[in-house]
C-alpha cells in the first residue's frame, strides 16, 4: 500500500457516517481510543488539545469579561454531599463512578467522581456569601468529570470522561439567575457562531429533560449534515433547590434572611465533535482558521535547478506571515513529494494551502488553495500577510455559510404523528410540531424512530400555540411547539 492510501479517508461521510467519523478523528491525529477494559475513554492528542484550548481562550476571556472568576474544587464529592440534593442523586445515579477505597482500606464514606460539581460547589458558596453584597457570586472551574454512559460513546461527543468548564452563579433574585441563564447560552452561542462556524438553535429541554434539580434547563442545538442534532451546550436556571438543600441564604437591605437563586453551565469538547462533524469531508478534517493550529501551509515546489530561489521565496513569506502573528508551516521536506503533502495537510484540516514554484517566484505571486472547496487563484506577494487574513474571512465565511444552509434547509413543520415520523425519517433535521407537553408522546415517537425532542423554543412569540392547535401525537389541546430530531 503507498503511504498516500494508508493516509487517505476510506470511509464515505455521505453513506457511512459513524465510520467517517472514527477515521478523521484517528487519521487526522485528533484522538486514540482508550486503553483495554476502559471503552468510552479517550486519549486526546495535541492535535485536539490545540483546538479544545481555543475553545477554552475564548469563552474564557468571554466569562472574565462578565464577571467569572476561576476556582477549583475536588475530584471527589462525598455520598452525603450528593446525597443533600435529591434530584442530582437520582438523576445522575446509575453514571457515578465510586471510590470505595484506599490502597487495601475500604473508605468510611463512599467518594463519587464529580459526574458534575453543584453538590461540592454550592456548600462552599454558602460559606462564601453573607450579604446581599456578596451576589451575585460566580466561579467557573475547567475540569473533567466522570459519567459512566449507558448508550454509545464516541469520541469527543460522548466520552466516559469529559472536559468541560462549569459554571455556578448565586443571585439575588430569580430574575438576577435568569438573566445569568441566558447570558450564558448566548455566549455559548456565539462561540459556536463566531469561532467554530457552526450556527446554532437556542432553545429550552422540555420538564421531562432537564437538569436534575433545575427549574429550567436552557440549551445551543447544532445540526449536523447528517440530519442529527447535537445538545452542544445547556445552561440552567437552578431556582432556589440547590440554595435549599446547601443552605446558601443572604441577608437582604434589610437584614432578613433570604434563599438565594443560583444557575449552573456547561460546555464540553463535545463542540470538537460538533467542529469535526460539521465542516470536515471525505479528504479529511477541515478545520476554520480561527482554530487551525497551523492556519496556512506553504509548500514549495521545485526542480534541482530552481530549488534555491523557491525555497528563499517560501521561507520570506513563511517568515513574514509568522511575525505578523499568522500560524504558519513551510513544509520544505525533502523527502515527500508536492502531491503527497497537499494530501497530508488537506487530511489534517489547514484552511489554506499556498503553493510556491518558480513561476510564482518570477511573477512576484503566490497561489492560494481554499481547503473546504478547493478555490485556487493568485494574489500579490505584496502584503501578504494582509491578504491571507482576507483569505481566512473568506474560507470562515464559506464553512458558515453551508453550516447555516444545511439548518436552514432542514427545519419542517408536522401536524401528525405520520407527519413526524415520514418527515424525520425521510430528511433528517428538525421537524416542529404542536405538543401537548406530555412526555408519553415523545416516548411513541422516540419507540418508533429513536428521535426525541431536542427542545422547544425560548423566545414567546415562537412558543406560541394558536387557538385550537392540537397536540400532533395524542390530539390533545398542545401547549407548546417541539423540536423533534435524532440526537448524537
Ligand atoms: P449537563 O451538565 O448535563 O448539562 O452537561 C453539559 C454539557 O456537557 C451538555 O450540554 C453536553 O454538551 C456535554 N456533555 C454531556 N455529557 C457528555 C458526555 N458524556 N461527553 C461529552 N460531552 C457531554
Amino acid at each position: 500500500m503507498s503511504d498516500e492510501q494508508e493516509l487517505g479517508i476510506t470511509e464515505s461521510k455521505q453513506y457511512n457516517t459513524g465510520e467517517w467519523y472514527a477515521e478523521v478523528v484517528q487519521k487526522a491525529g485528533l484522538a486514540n481510543y482508550g486503553p483495554e477494559g476502559m471503552s468510552g475513554f479517550i486519549v486526546t492528542r495535541p492535535r485536539a488539545y490545540a483546538l479544545w484550548e481555543r475553545v477554552q481562550d475564548h469563552l474564557d476571556s468571554e466569562f472574565k469579561r462578565t464577571g467569572v472568576q476561576n476556582a477549583y474544587f475536588p475530584l471527589f464529592i462525598p455520598e452525603q454531599y450528593l446525597e443533600r440534593e435529591k434530584d442530582i442523586v437520582e438523576g445522575f445515579d446509575p453514571e457515578v463512578a465510586w471510590v470505595t477505597h484506599a490502597g487495601q482500606e475500604e473508605l468510611d464514606e463512599r467518594l463519587a467522581v464529580r459526574p458534575t460539581s453543584e453538590s461540592i460547589i454550592a456548600p462552599y458558596m454558602s460559606q462564601w456569601v453573607r450579604s446581599h453584597r456578596d451576589l451575585p457570586l460566580r466561579v467557573n472551574q475547567w475540569a473533567s468529570v466522570v459519567r459512566w454512559e449507558a448508550t454509545e460513546t464516541k469520541p469527543f461527543f460522548r466520552t466516559k470522561e469529559f472536559l468541560w468548564q462549569e459554571g455556578h452563579t448565586a443571585h439575588a433574585t430569580d430574575e438576577s439567575a435568569w438573566e445569568e441563564t441566558m447570558m450564558r447560552l448566548d455566549q455559548y452561542a456565539a462561540m459556536y457562531e463566531d469561532l467554530l462556524a457552526i450556527p446554532v438553535l437556542r432553545g429550552a429541554k422540555p420538564e421531562h429533560d432537564k437538569f436534575p434539580g433545575a427549574k429550567k434547563t436552557t440549551t445551543v442545538e447544532a445540526l449536523m449534515p447528517d440530519g442529527k442534532s447535537v445538545q452542544a451546550g445547556t445552561s440552567h436556571h437552578l431556582g432556589t433547590s440547590f440554595a435549599e438543600a446547601f443552605d446558601l441564604y443572604y441577608t437582604d437591605e434589610d437584614e432578613d434572611e433570604q434563599v438565594a437563586h443560583t444557575t449552573s453551565w456547561g460546555l464540553s469538547w463535545r463542540a470538537l465533535g460538533a467542529l469535526i462533524m460539521t465542516h470536515s469531508d471525505d479528504q479529511g478534517l477541515v478545520l476554520p482558521p480561527t482554530v487551525a493550529p497551523e492556519q496556512v501551509v506553504v509548500v514549495p515546489i521545485w526542480q534541482a535547478d530552481t530549488q534555491e530561489k523557491v525555497l528563499d521565496y517560501a521561507e520570506s513569506i513563511a517568515e513574514e506571515l509568522e511575525s505578523d502573528g499568522v500560524r504558519v508551516e513551510l513544509d520544505d521536506r525533502d523527502e515527500r513529494n508536492p502531491g503527497f503533502k497537499f494530501n497530508e495537510w488537506e487530511l489534517k484540516g489547514v484552511p489554506v494551502r499556498f503553493e510556491i514554484g518558480p513561476n510564482e517566484v518570477d511573477d512576484e505571486v503566490v497561489t492560494v488553495v481554499h481547503r473546504p472547496d478547493g478555490e485556487s487563484k493568485e494574489v500579490p506577494r505584496e502584503d501578504i500577510a494582509e491578504t491571507v487574513r482576507e483569505e481566512f474571512d473568506e474560507v470562515y465565511a464559506k464553512l458558515y455559510a453551508t453550516a447555516e444552509e444545511n439548518l436552514a434547509e432542514n427545519v419542517r413543520e408536522a401536524d401528525s404523528r405520520a407527519d413526524i415520523l415520514g418527515t424525520i425519517g425521510q430528511h433528517g433535521g428538525y421537524v416542529k410540531a404542536p405538543w401537548c407537553g406530555d412526555e408519553d408522546c415523545e416516548t411513541e415517537i422516540k419507540d418508533q424512530l429513536a428521535a426525541e425532542i431536542v427542545m422547544v423554543p425560548l423566545r414567546d412569540e415562537e412558543a406560541e400555540i394558536h387557538d385550537g392547535e392540537d397536540c400532533a401525537v395524542c390530539g390533545e389541546d398542545a401547549e407548546e411547539t417541539a423540536y423533534f430530531a435524532k440526537s448524537y
